[in-house]
């Protein structure tokens, strides 16, 4: 039996989230409802938290990545049983615009996404439509799943980006997001891989997950990537900080024909300088993304079902539910900690 409240981290206004009983969320003939296990908190709530991201959404309930089993179904949902180990697409779009319908659901004008425009799971409880559903392997461990929607993320920016085997890449940030682009890098066959980031031991682990050389962000940064490339540049740079300084750098650390992956999320307004000079007379490029969907998240699970990515350090910290303020003053303050994950029981 399903019941009428549930536990769930309310945020209340930016700084404040607090653990309430409130309703467990109703659904509609073509949802489900998913009894949640763990969900990790990430920089976009982090943004929510401090007031950057739908300020005018609270009071909301946050979590995005999360993993858990269906509890009950809608009288038109078909193929799926209670049990069933699941996540979800947390972009519901309209499905029928031209954006979505070339599996482009963030572009689409009626885009809501689960926990951030809308209640998540940081709860007992989580809604989604049938249709966003990922059938997950009930083998695999669940503290895993919770992160298949980071790494669908990295999986997008890998396919825009087009970024591919013996290609040199530079990764710019040593963050929760950074260290995973740094494994994606690897298993598609980049070469070199290179981590550039400001702390001497996030770059120790960046090599431990594959990194063949890394850079501490400093005055001779730019030089020592050229250097690491053949002394021409990168073939691929991602930005994965979102700061004015390292967007400039990560431009200047372009080679000929090279691709800026832009990841980082800026503030809104703010510029960068770029010099256009090189752009045009090396031919370089630009792609953006930073959210997986639709398909990103199929092979994002398959990618972590078959253990394609060291996530060991990414759950050394599982907070329960309780805790949650903890787990995010956790995450915020502790440059150490790759990830917090929420656990609902
Ligand atoms: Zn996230
Ligand atoms: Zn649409």
């Amino acid at each position: 039996m399903i019941p009428e409240t549930m536990k769930a981290g309310v945020m209340k206004k930016p700084g404040r989230i607090v653990v309430e009983e409130v309703r467990v969320p109703k659904i509609g003939d073509d949802d489900v409802l998913i009894k949640v296990k763990y969900c990790g908190i990430c920089g976009t709530d982090v943004h929510i938290f401090n007031g950057v991201y739908s300020k005018d959404k609270l009071p909301l309930i946050p979590g995005h990545e999360f993993v858990g089993t269906i509890a009950s179904m809608g009288k038109n949902v078909k193929g799926w049983d209670e049990g069933d180990v699941v996540t979800a697409d947390i972009n519901l779009s309209c499905g029928s615009c031209i954006y979505c319908l070339q599996n482009k659901p963030l572009l689409c004008s009626q885009m809501s996404q689960i926990g951030i425009h809308q209640d998540g799971a940081f709860a007992e409880y989580v809604a989604a439509p049938a249709s966003s559903l990922f059938r997950l392997n009930p083998d695999t461990p669940m503290k895993k799943l919770a992160l298949i929607e980071p790494v669908s993320c990295c999986v997008r920016t890998f396919r825009l980006s087009g970024i591919s085997f013996a290609k040199s890449v530079v990764i710019v940030g040593g963050g929760s997001m950074g260290l995973l682009l740094v494994q994606m890098a690897k298993l598609v066959g980049a070469a070199p891989v290179i981590m550039v980031a400001r702390r001497q031991e996030t770059l120790d682990l960046a090599s431990g997950m594959g990194a063949d050389s890394t850079v501490l962000i400093g005055p001779d940064d730019i030089a020592q990537v050229k250097k690491l490339t053949g002394g021409m540049g990168a073939d691929y740079v991602i930005e994965a900080v979102g700061k004015q300084e390292t967007y400039e750098k990560s431009c200047r650390m372009l080679g000929p024909g090279g691709r800026l992956a832009a990841f980082g999320i800026m503030e809104e307004g703010q510029n960068t300088p770029f010099e256009f000079f090189r752009t045009v007379l090396w031919e370089q490029s630009m792609t953006g993304s930073c959210a997986g969907a639709g398909t990103d998240f199929f092979e994002a699970a398959k990618l972590v079902e078959y253990n394609r990515f060291d996530l060991s350090r990414y759950s050394e910290n599982i907070f329960p539910l309780e805790r949650i303020a903890e787990g995010f003053d956790k995450f915020m303050h502790d440059k150490a900690t790759l990830k917090v994950i929420i656990d609902m029981d």
